[in-house]
């Protein structure tokens, strides 16, 4: 686990997560803790009353800054490179896109920079050594809906893996349909053959 005490935390996002991110980092006694977010508050996709109660806990929002660089070396990050941005024209969403202002980059001190910038499954087929793991278009594991058995015989796969980024709920609820699923499967395998 991710230890923030005594830290100067970086954190780059600006919705749920980020601000699970900071408001962890205050409780862990980091020394100081930053928000860098792309857009501006109004365009945020975090709770306006977590960024509140955020900056009640002394967490300090940059926004209009987006990421370039970490500086430091592999085993330790010694600051943030962060670009200056500004509002440009709605993209397809609607949503006016950050744009660059040349020239007004800036180094922030940090020694954690973490990264809160949304939720991609890993590529699982390859992680597993498992080519015959079927995935959605999203990443996400294929499975018979009514089971939760994946591509391969015997495997199940339940919650976010399969839903994406969801909820804790739906992840038991799942659960508990694939471990009734698997005892249905071996009460079956283990049913005595009847006899000729
Ligand atoms: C910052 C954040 C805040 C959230 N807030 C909420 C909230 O307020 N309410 C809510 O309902 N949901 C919330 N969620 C979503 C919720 O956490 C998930 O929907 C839920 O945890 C999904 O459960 P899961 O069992 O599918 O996956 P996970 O809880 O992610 O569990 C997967 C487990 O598998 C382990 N694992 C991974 N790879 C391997 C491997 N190769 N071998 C062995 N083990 C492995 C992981 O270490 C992990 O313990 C939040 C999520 C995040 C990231």
């Amino acid at each position: 686990m991710l230890d923030a005490a005594g830290k100067k935390v970086v954190v780059v996002g600006g919705g749920d997560t980020a601000m699970d991110c900071v408001r962890t980092a205050v409780r862990q006694g980091a020394k100081s803790v930053t928000c860098l977010y792309r857009r501006d508050r109004k365009n945020m996709p975090g709770s306006a009353r977590e960024v509140a109660n955020a900056e009640e806990e002394g967490v300090i929002f940059e926004w209009l800054a987006a990421p370039k660089a970490v500086l430091g070396d592999a085993a330790r990050a010694a600051g943030l490179r962060v670009a200056r941005m500004e509002l440009g024209e709605a993209d397809a969403t609607g949503r006016r896109a950050p744009v660059e202002i040349p020239g007004g980059e800036c180094d922030l001190d940090a020694d954690m920079v973490i990264k809160a910038l949304g939720f991609e499954p890993e590529d699982l087929p390859h992680m597993f050594g498992e080519p015959a793991l079927k995935t959605t278009a999203r990443g996400t594991l294929r499975v018979n809906p009514q089971t939760l058995e994946t591509s391969l015989a015997g495997v199940y796969a339940a919650g976010d893996i399969v839903r994406g980024a969801s909820l804790v709920v739906w992840a038991i609820r799942d659960g508990r349909v694939a471990a009734a699923a698997i005892a249905a499967q071996l009460k079956l395998a283990a049913q005595p053959i009847a006899a000729e």
